[in-house]
């Protein structure tokens, strides 16, 4: 068996220990005779994955009890819908903070819902940093404040959580969820598709404020809707319920690695190896302002980018994999997700380094 370092944004590289866990499980799941592809939701068995694996999550997160935990399907971008649905409740604006590709996915599908305010975002469209807090224009009127924490194509990461006063505030977590602790009590919800660091693809983690659900719009798809989701704690229909259950075994090892400390001092580590390396190197590049860059997301560009093909190439004999970046972007992307060891991260650069001595 050879495994590769996967530098992919999603789907994204797992814990080789949840990986043999779920193959040792996978023709008997403790004793049923079934693997849990093959079992009812609504049974013992998969019932207390679920719950287990929600457990896990809220004590990860120290997720206090007025919020409740959903497991949603139709990924984060069905959250870019499902937000304004619910949580306009009777107002008919929010403020979207765009900084980067996916706050304008968010912020165009909001707009078929509501008026969807720019609260800030770079007249040119490079998102390399986090505009600065004295330009941001707040309205009075919104329903709540939207921003992306970890922007995944362009590797803008917010350094702390904005404050943005008494208004609900809602963060598209995808691809930093779990990235580090964050004080769940600043939000009114937060969403995270599961494929970049905590399972595979196919369900969407929302935690929001219980005072803020209950007042859709009308025409709100029952499956969309938070009340209806969490009375039916998250199976109104079936849900995907191999993915939950290994979203359960990776909560599982990231208690074991020590939790979300632990995660943030590694993640740290690691990124901050890489830019290092990076900006000392003379040959690759980072555009993104230092105070703003991205843990878990890392785009470089080389010096030519003609080298480009032949960079890749050269990495995937080297078992370093998925490194193109973003086409918006070009260049190479390295995500750095939680599952993705030091090692990995020592492979690349000691590869980029080759590759620069030998093509600068
Ligand atoms: C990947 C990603 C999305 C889209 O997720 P889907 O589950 O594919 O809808 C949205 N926002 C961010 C920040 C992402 O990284």
């Amino acid at each position: 068996m050879t495994r590769v370092f996967n530098f992919s944004a999603g789907p994204a590289t797992l814990p080789v220990d949840v990986l043999q866990q779920v193959q040792e499980e996978l023709l008997d799941w403790q004793g049923t005779g079934m693997s849990v592809m093959e079992m009812s939701h609504r049974g013992k068995a998969f019932v207390s994955i679920a719950e287990q694996a929600t457990e896990t999550l809220k004590a990860l997160l120290n997720v206090p009890d007025n919020y409740k935990i959903l497991w949603m399907q139709g990924g984060a971008t069905g959250q870019f819908s499902a937000i304004p649905m619910n949580l306009l409740r009777g107002r008919d604006a929010a403020d979207y903070l765009v900084t980067g590709s996916w706050g304008k996915k968010a912020i165009k599908e909001a707009g078929k819902f509501c008026t969807a305010n720019t609260v800030a975002r770079p007249a040119d469209d490079r998102f390399t940093q986090v505009p600065d807090r004295a330009e941001w224009s707040l309205s009075p009127d919104a329903a709540y404040v939207h921003y992306t924490p970890n922007e995944t194509i362009e590797g803008v990461e917010f350094p702390d959580v904005p404050d943005v006063g008494d208004v609900p505030l809602v963060a598209d977590f995808s691809s930093t969820f779990l990235s580090r602790p964050i004080d769940v009590s600043r939000f009114g919800l937060i969403y995270a598709g599961a494929q970049k660091n905590l399972g595979p693809a196919g369900v969407t983690i929302v935690i929001v404020r219980d005072d803020l659900i209950g007042d859709v719009l009308p025409q709100t798809p029952t499956v969309l809707d938070y009340a209806k989701v969490a009375d039916g704690e998250s199976m109104l229909n079936t849900p995907p319920c191999f993915t939950w259950y290994v979203c359960g075994l990776v909560l599982q090892w990231i208690k074991q690695q020590g939790g979300l400390d632990a995660m943030a001092a590694r993640n740290a580590a690691k990124a901050g190896k890489l830019y290092g390396y990076v900006d000392a190197s003379g040959f690759y590049q980072n555009p993104v302002k230092p105070e703003h860059r991205s843990w878990m997301n890392v785009p470089f560009t080389l010096a030519d980018a003609n080298l480009d093909a032949s960079f890749l190439e050269g990495a995937a004999a080297a078992g370093l994999t998925t490194l193109k970046g973003h086409r918006s972007v070009g260049g190479m992307r390295a995500s750095l997700y939680n599952a993705m060891p030091e090692a990995g991260v020592d492979a690349l650069i000691k590869y980029m380094d080759d590759f620069a001595k030998n093509n600068g």
